[in-house]
């Protein structure tokens, strides 16, 4: 889940260390990560996908995790703690949905301050058991701790795939077609507007916040669902994802992920990006390219995913599905193909083109 208030001010640094933030998420996870050595031949897979991937047998058992704080990930003036609870859930069974299997068990630990009561747990476990009412999860264990401030939240999940149906990040050949579910950039307007009315509330707290209209775009940020439908609607019309990812930080970001990681380079189209009518219609409300918000704002949790041009007969008319670009030889390198046709370098922030000022904004 990407970090939403990143603390990047801290001058207090030793010239000997390095702060975390010189090296970004990504660089941090590949350096403490980039000498770790396997002793077990049953894992397949460690570090480098949406989960790990572990021989069971006859299956393989998928293993994810992710870290939820307060004030990072989320924002109590907004969100509602069942919402937290069920998103806690259901972005871990995301990742299980990424790996093409099937989710089946998570674990939760709670790290909370004086601060919350016994009730407000209640509403965060009341949203937890939703998710794993909604998607058939058993929750099987977990931790309780105090904490000096604020709320933790940390789910582990177990998932399961045939070995033959295991989709990884690494499989995506040029040519093959790059598809999204769904549509893309909503649960980022959704957090804009919520943060936009916390403000006003905070300037006038007799205000009340403008939120009507977009009720799909704030549950979108706040209760988000896990695209394991996906999977089952593949399988029907035949076709197995070369590669597939979800979308926690961006599109721009995902597919960068998956070209790295199969050593291709891609053509997005930004007019086949899918985006809500309202969504498009906030974006222009904040000044903000609607397609920047599907590119770099990330926390829809669809999936992105590529599939043979042997497919494209199968899979251009499935519901719900968008083809949004190809994937070419690594040395056309990583662009997106503009409204106008113009050529643009995919870079995690969005794209290259809008380095100046703040990024995307019209
Ligand atoms: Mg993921």
């Amino acid at each position: 889940m990407p970090d939403q208030n990143p603390d990047q001010n801290n001058n207090d640094y030793p010239s000997n260390l390095t702060p975390l933030y010189v090296l970004g998420e990504f660089g941090l996870i590949d350096r403490l990560t980039s000498d770790i050595k396997l002793y077990h031949k049953e894992t397949l897979k460690g570090v480098g996908d949406d989960a790990a991937v572990i021989d069971a047998g006859e299956k393989v058992m998928l293993l994810s995790t992710d870290l939820l704080v307060e004030g990072i990930h989320f924002d109590m003036v907004y969100t509602p703690l069942k919402h937290l609870g069920y998103k806690a859930a259901v972005v871990n069974i995301s990742d299980i949905a990424a790996m093409n299997g099937i989710p089946k068990q998570l674990t939760v630990s709670v790290a909370a301050s004086s601060r919350f009561s016994v009730e407000a747990l209640d509403e965060l476990y009341r949203g937890i058991k939703l998710a794993c009412e909604r998607y058939k999860v058993d929750l099987v264990g977990g931790d309780t701790s105090s904490s000096n401030k604020g709320l933790i939240i940390s789910v582990s999940i177990l998932g399961e795939a045939e070995k033959e149906e295991v989709v990884y990040r690494s499989g995506a050949r040029p040519n093959d077609l790059i598809c999204v579910s769904g549509d893309l950039g909503s649960a980022y307007m959704g957090l804009l507007l919520l943060e936009r009315e916390k403000k006003v509330f905070q300037v006038n707290p007799d205000m009340q916040p403008e939120l009507e209209g977009f009720d799909y775009q704030v549950g979108r940020q706040l209760k988000p669902e896990a695209r394991t439908d996906i999977r089952e609607t593949l399988k029907k019309l035949g076709i197995k994802p070369t590669s597939m990812i979800d979308i926690s930080d961006g599109l721009a970001s995902e597919t960068l992920h998956l070209c790295k990681q199969s050593g291709t380079g891609c053509r997005l189209y930004e007019d086949k990006i899918p985006i809500n009518p309202e969504t498009r219609e906030l974006s222009m409300e904040f000044k903000i390219i609607p397609s920047v918000a599907a590119l770099s704002g990330g926390e829809d949790y669809e999936l992105l995913f590529t599939v043979s041009q042997n497919d494209y007969e199968k899979i251009k008319g499935a519901e719900g599905i968008s083809i949004i670009g190809h994937m070419t030889d690594a040395s056309e390198g990583k662009a997106m193909v503009t409204a106008d046709n113009k050529e643009i370098a995919l870079t995690a922030q969005g794209w290259d083109g809008m380095k100046n000022d703040e990024p995307g904004r019209l």
